[in-house]
């Protein structure tokens, strides 16, 4: 509790020193305080935040009760509402795409469950109300269609595709394209064409976050988009086998390579927990993956146990649903928090210039 008068004056300046997610720059001066009143010792305000936050939503308002009252002279009553804010997206690169941030998912090799973390961030980001477009670039072998269970052909509008829907998620894949068990043979300048061209005549609106699952191991499609987009960075995800963790150091060093900052490691199919007796058992050790994120100076998103209801829900096809099955979701639920809060810490370490000049 701080000393001195409760005035306007006085909350402002501590709603100063708060600052939007997005942006990381200060709420008062972009306008993101509304219906700011004092009746006695009752402060209420609406903080506007956007939608690329919504994952963060609960925590900012928080967070932001906790500074009033530590920061206003007391004793004080607190409130504050949250709206949404609406922010423009811009149009980033040669192909146009209008997103906020654009994440990639790679792993060292196949088969470490890549798609299936692309594909749970995704749903649990649009669930949480942001605008999120999922976009299947693992070219070799498409699998985000039979994973979310989307097996419809996209349609055509003025001569762009439109993303098919899943609730509020927009997805494209060449899965949609290509019929199922066919292989594709690409070249690179095939391959790169390809990319852009998905990119830029996919209908994909505006969009807070696009996430893109990538082919195992090989760089080109990564160096591809890095050079079409600026991208937000990659997610590498590994098990935590020695030899497994050889191969995510190898994708981590490619990403470096190719200029692509590399926003976290996720460990999959981490340990097993028994059905039956509830004991943990840490099959191919334990904290080999988090180790190993220190040793390169990569963050650590957090680790998903391997399960066989996830598998399940994998082949069905009902994989979004797994975000509120109790062996799996905390941990998928918690892996998307710490990746909206690395991409957030960096933004505030290197602010984006809003793109509305509110300044006055
Ligand atoms: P990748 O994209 O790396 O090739 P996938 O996401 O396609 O891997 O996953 C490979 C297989 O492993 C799928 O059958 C998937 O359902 C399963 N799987 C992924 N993660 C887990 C997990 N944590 N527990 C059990 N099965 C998993």
């Amino acid at each position: 509790m701080a000393e001195g008068q409760l005035t306007e004056e006085k909350i402002k300046q501590v709603l100063g020193e708060f600052t939007d997610p997005e942006t990381g720059r200060d709420i008062v001066q972009l306008e993101q305080v509304h219906n700011l009143k004092l009746e006695d010792r009752k402060v209420s305000i609406t903080l506007g935040l956007t939608t690329f936050s919504a994952p963060l939503w609960k925590q900012k308002q928080a967070e932001l009760v906790e500074l009033l009252e530590a920061k206003l002279p007391g004793p004080v009553e607190v409130s504050v509402e949250l709206a949404v804010h609406e922010r423009p997206t811009e149009k980033m690169g040669e192909v146009g795409l209008a997103a906020k941030s654009v994440i990639v998912v790679g792993s060292g090799k196949g088969g470490v469950g890549k798609s299936t973390i692309a594909v749970v961030m995704a749903c649990e980001l649009s669930r949480d109300g942001s605008k999120v477009g999922l976009r299947d670039a693992d070219v070799y072998g498409p699998s985000i269609p039979h994973l979310i269970g989307a097996t419809e052909r996209p349609t055509m509008q003025n001569e762009r595709i439109q993303p098919i829907m899943v609730d509020s998620l927009a997805v494209m894949s060449m899965g949609f394209l290509v019929p199922a068990g066919e292989a594709i043979i690409w070249r690179g300048p095939m391959l790169h064409g390809a990319i852009t061209q998905f990119l830029r005549d996919t209908d994909w609106g505006e969009l807070d976050y696009l996430i893109v699952d990538l082919p195992p191991g090989t760089g080109d499609v990564a160096l591809s988009l890095s050079q079409l987009l600026p991208l937000s960075g990659a997610v590498v995800v590994c098990t935590p086998q020695d030899v497994a963790l050889l191969d995510a150091t190898k994708a981590i060093a490619m990403f470096r390579k190719v200029n692509i900052n590399v926003l976290g490691m996720v460990e999959n199919m981490s340990h097993f927990v028994c059905t039956d007796c509830g004991s943990r058992h840490d099959i191919f050790g334990s904290g080999g993956a988090k180790r190993r994120a220190a040793e390169l100076d990569v963050p650590f998103l957090g680790e998903v146990p391997i399960n066989t209801q996830l598998r399940i829900r994998g082949d069905e096809g009902t994989l979004r649903d797994s975000l509120d099955d109790d062996a799996s979701g905390p941990y998928l639920r918690d892996i998307c928090q710490t990746l909206v809060k690395t991409i957030v810490a960096q933004r505030r370490d290197e602010p984006p210039v809003p793109s509305l000049s509110v300044l006055k």
